[in-house]
């Protein structure tokens, strides 16, 4: 059955049912949004609702998928699940709390395949992240960019990507022994609109677009570390698309997913300004910086998806800089009237 020719927004019951973990979230409420298009049937789950736009789901549940039992109701009468619930944040959150990360994500994990197993579900689709390949080949702003196989010897990033790497493995045991069609992406930083922008959570993108957008035309805004540190960053759409694509595909070997458009921190803050159509003043203070350099090598995908990544950077940033600006000068505004004192997050 061709899933990606189906008709938008058909009704009948032949259309597949899949289940959204972690569809209260980023990157599952866009792929929420990417396959009610696509036509399938989609139940949503998560701890929470979307912060900031109702779910196109046709069902939404909040449970709680540390539970053996809340991850059995979330898998009834599913036929492919796509996996992207966990506990996790940006490199600030990652680095000073990885023991509730990796108790939580390794239950959630652990219990969502369990599950599936048991309801006899055909395909699931595991989020995985570049931070499993390890830190010692990633010690120069231009490493070379780690191919699928690097992520072994394995020393993965501490807590989140032991997790991760630990998961991709389950997944490969549960195909194995059990015949569950697991297909595992390494995601390498996705962004864009609708993510979490402050709080402490946000990701550098975000980050980066809400000081641009509360800093005034010639000010300052605070990087972590010298920015000299380099990452690729991968559009929300291009990112819903390739996991829909893997899922489609038959490989069921880990790979990686994201941009090849290498960039340093203080030249994507630089970027952002432009954009923004400000001139801003970088200054650098201490703070977690994660690996030197890393940038997503994308032979793999290209030969096994006949697909890469579309949307530029610059574009990209444009996007997510026009909402997250909206969003942060009506939070600032909101504070204001209300007399908040709230700082907000590095
Ligand atoms: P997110 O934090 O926006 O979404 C994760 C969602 O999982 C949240 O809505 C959260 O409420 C939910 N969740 C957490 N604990 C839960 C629980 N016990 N039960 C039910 N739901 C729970 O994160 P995201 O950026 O959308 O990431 C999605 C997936 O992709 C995650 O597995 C993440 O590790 C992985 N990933 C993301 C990136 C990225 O750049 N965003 C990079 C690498 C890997």
């Amino acid at each position: 059955m061709s899933h990606s020719a189906l008709p938008d927004h058909a009704e009948d019951v032949s259309r597949p049912r899949v289940l959204v973990t972690g569809a209260g979230g980023f990157i599952g409420h866009h792929l929420v949004n990417h396959l009610v298009t696509l036509g399938y049937r989609v139940r949503g789950v998560d701890l929470d609702r979307p912060a900031w736009e109702r779910t196109r789901a046709d069902e939404f549940l909040r449970l709680d998928l540390r539970r053996a039992s809340d991850c059995a109701s979330a898998v009834r009468g599913i036929e492919e699940v796509y996996h992207l619930a966990a506990n996790m944040g940006g490199m600030g959150f990652i680095e000073f709390n990885k023991a509730e990360i990796a108790h939580d994500n390794v239950l959630i994990d652990a219990n969502m395949l369990e599950a599936s197993r048991r309801e006899g579900v055909r395909r699931f689709f595991y989020s995985s992240s570049a931070c499993v390949y390890p830190p010692f080949r990633l010690q120069s702003p231009d490493a070379p960019p780690p191919r699928e196989e690097d992520a072994y010897p394995a020393d993965p990033v501490d807590g989140y990507g032991w997790e991760k790497l630990y998961m991709e493995r389950l997944c490969r045991h549960y195909r194995e022994d059990f015949g569950l069609e697991t297909r595992v992406a390494r995601f390498h930083s996705m962004y864009g609109p609708l993510g979490t922008y402050d709080g402490g959570r946000e990701k550098a993108p975000a980050a980066i677009c809400r000081k641009v957008a509360l800093a005034k035309d010639g000010g300052t805004i605070d990087i972590w570390g010298d920015g000299e540190q380099t990452r690729t960053y991968c559009y929300i759409d291009d990112c819903v698309e390739g996991i829909h694509r893997l899922m489609r595909s038959e490989h069921h070997e880990p790979i990686n997913l994201g941009s090849d458009e290498l960039i340093t921190i203080n030249d994507l803050a630089l970027l952002t300004a432009r954009v923004a159509g400000k001139r801003v003043q970088l200054r650098h203070v201490p703070g977690p910086q994660g690996v030197r350099g890393r940038g997503s090598d994308n032979t793999r995908m290209r030969d096994v998806l006949r697909w890469e990544p579309r949307v530029s950077l610059e574009e990209g940033m444009r996007r997510t800089y026009g909402w997250i600006a909206r969003m942060a000068r009506s939070a600032r505004r909101s504070a204001a009237i209300s007399g908040s004192t709230r700082a907000p997050s590095a």
